[in-house]
């Protein structure tokens, strides 16, 4: 590989966050002195826990945690993922977070320890420090072929800038969807922008005064052009993770194949002189490396081998900080035939960082729900909300949030505007929980597919 290659664009599309079952955590919701508020950034009770990740955070931040790891250990719902996520949105975007769960590392189409390898990359971020050569004018024309569909992944279009000498066309193509969803570049701008359309920069109405140049911050340079003209430079910084500098150097459709995540085995002499070259470029003040979050869930699900794998390669330099979580107690360590506290082999437990969560009080319950009606932008009166927060209690906390849409729903058939209690009770009876679904299933056994081995010899199970 004669030189490696990065991409700024395709760090823009892959940060999309998504909404979800925990897009109401924000954050650990600790003050200053890391001490946890009761309620506070969508977090609610397991303060203990709480306090122990941001003493982690804190060690994050600080550089002193490299080659260590933490383990999450508690009852299902009790939060280890919410705990794992307020982790990660306290580090802030420029901190990589990976998240899988042990499951996934079995069902890709490459090996588990190559899954757990890609992983890992994808946790570990460089900042790329780089030169660019700017052309600066005002943008005379802006056409967005698509400008109204919400969320798109790209929008085409041109952008016509007059510079001092001519006006120049630029083909925005999809390259342009991460900068334009940020600066907002509309007709008048006076603008900054890099040859490849990668950085646009708003320098506001008037670029020759001293305080527009200011706005373009200190690296801002000019350089003497071959022909004379005097040209700007400014340094720009790209976050990248190392799993996407892998998969640019590594497959023939570049860095497209991060948006299909058609990435396949990346070779080992990839992975090496990617290390190479990211060294180089730390140790010449060029990129910083910054060691991010993994989170792996369900981490009993891993077999011997990925612990062993896990054992390596946290000696490494620039390993991530690795989080784990499980809600097992003493199990089978898989692909042994060895009992271990968490199904974790005990010379991997014996380098972790234990933080364990609690069940919730039912007030504690009823503040989460409460926190997901808002955040599903559903009313509910006292009563729904009470019997939500029972059936959090009785059931399960996830089984109750996630009853909240549908019963949301159920009122909205009735043409009501608030859920009660008969919605609730509505859905109820229409969706199982496990333990329902689970007498039904011993009840009706003999009805289903696959249980007739015995009786005429059929052994597909
Ligand atoms: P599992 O072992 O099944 O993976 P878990 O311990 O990871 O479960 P979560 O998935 O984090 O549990 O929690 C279930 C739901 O409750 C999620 O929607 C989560 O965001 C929410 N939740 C859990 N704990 C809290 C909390 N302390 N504050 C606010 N929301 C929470």
């Amino acid at each position: 590989m004669a030189e490696i290659n990065v991409s700024a664009e395709s760090r823009d599309l892959t940060m999309v966050e998504r909404i979800g079952v925990h897009s109401h955590i924000r954050g650990l919701g600790l003050n200053s002195s890391l001490e946890p508020r009761a309620v506070s950034e969508g977090m609610v009770g397991q303060t203990k826990a709480r306090k122990a990740a941001g003493i982690i955070l804190q060690m994050i931040k600080e550089g002193k945690i490299a080659g260590r790891a933490v383990l999450i250990a508690g009852q299902a719902g009790t939060g280890k993922t919410a705990i794992a996520i307020g982790m990660a949105k306290s580090l802030g975007l420029e901190t990589p977070f990976t998240m899988v769960a042990g499951s996934e590392l079995f069902s890709l189409e490459i090996s588990k320890t190559e899954a757990l390898k890609q992983a890992f990359r994808k946790a570990i971020g460089v900042r790329i420090k780089e030169e660019v050569d700017i052309i600066e004018g005002e943008v005379v024309d802006v056409q967005i072929d698509r400008p109204e569909v919400s969320g798109a992944a790209s929008k085409t279009g041109k952008l016509t800038l007059k510079t001092t000498e001519m006006e120049r066309v630029y083909d925005m193509g999809v390259k342009m969807t991460g900068s334009l969803r940020k600066e907002k570049v509309r007709r008048g701008d006076v603008i900054a922008i890099d040859k490849d359309i990668r950085m646009i920069t708003k320098l506001g109405r008037s670029f020759t005064s001293a305080r527009d140049y200011d706005a373009m911050g200190p690296q801002t340079k000019f350089v003497q052009c071959p022909d004379g003209e005097l040209q700007k430079r400014k340094e720009v910084v790209r976050c990248v993770t190392l799993h996407e500098i892998d998969v640019i150097n590594s497959s023939m459709r570049g860095f497209l194949a991060l948006f299909t995540g058609d990435t396949g085995q990346v070779p080992s002499e990839v992975r090496e002189s990617v290390d190479e070259k990211v060294i180089e470029w730390r140790d010449g003040g060029k990129a910083d490396v910054v060691p991010g979050v993994l989170f792996i869930d369900d981490v009993h699900m891993l077999d011997i081998e990925c612990f062993s794998f896990l054992d390596c390669v946290l000696e490494n330099e620039m390993a991530p900080i690795l989080v784990i979580a499980t809600d097992r107690g003493i199990t089978t360590v898989r692909g042994t035939d060895y009992e271990s506290p968490h199904g974790i082999p005990v010379e991997l437990l014996d380098r972790l960082l234990i933080i364990t969560t609690q069940p919730y009080t039912e007030d504690e319950i009823s503040k989460i729900i409460e926190i997901r009606c808002q955040e599903e932008d559903v009313e509910v009166s006292e009563e729904a909300k009470l019997l939500l927060t029972k059936m959090g209690a009785d059931i399960s906390l996830r089984y109750s949030i996630s009853l909240i849409t549908p019963a949301a729903l159920a009122c909205q058939k009735r043409k009501g505007t608030i859920v009660e209690v008969r919605d609730v009770h509505r859905v109820y009876t229409l969706f199982l929980d496990v333990k329902r679904s689970t007498q039904f299933l011993m009840e009706c056994e003999s009805q289903y597919m696959f249980n007739e081995a015995g009786d005429d010899g059929d052994t597909r199970r």
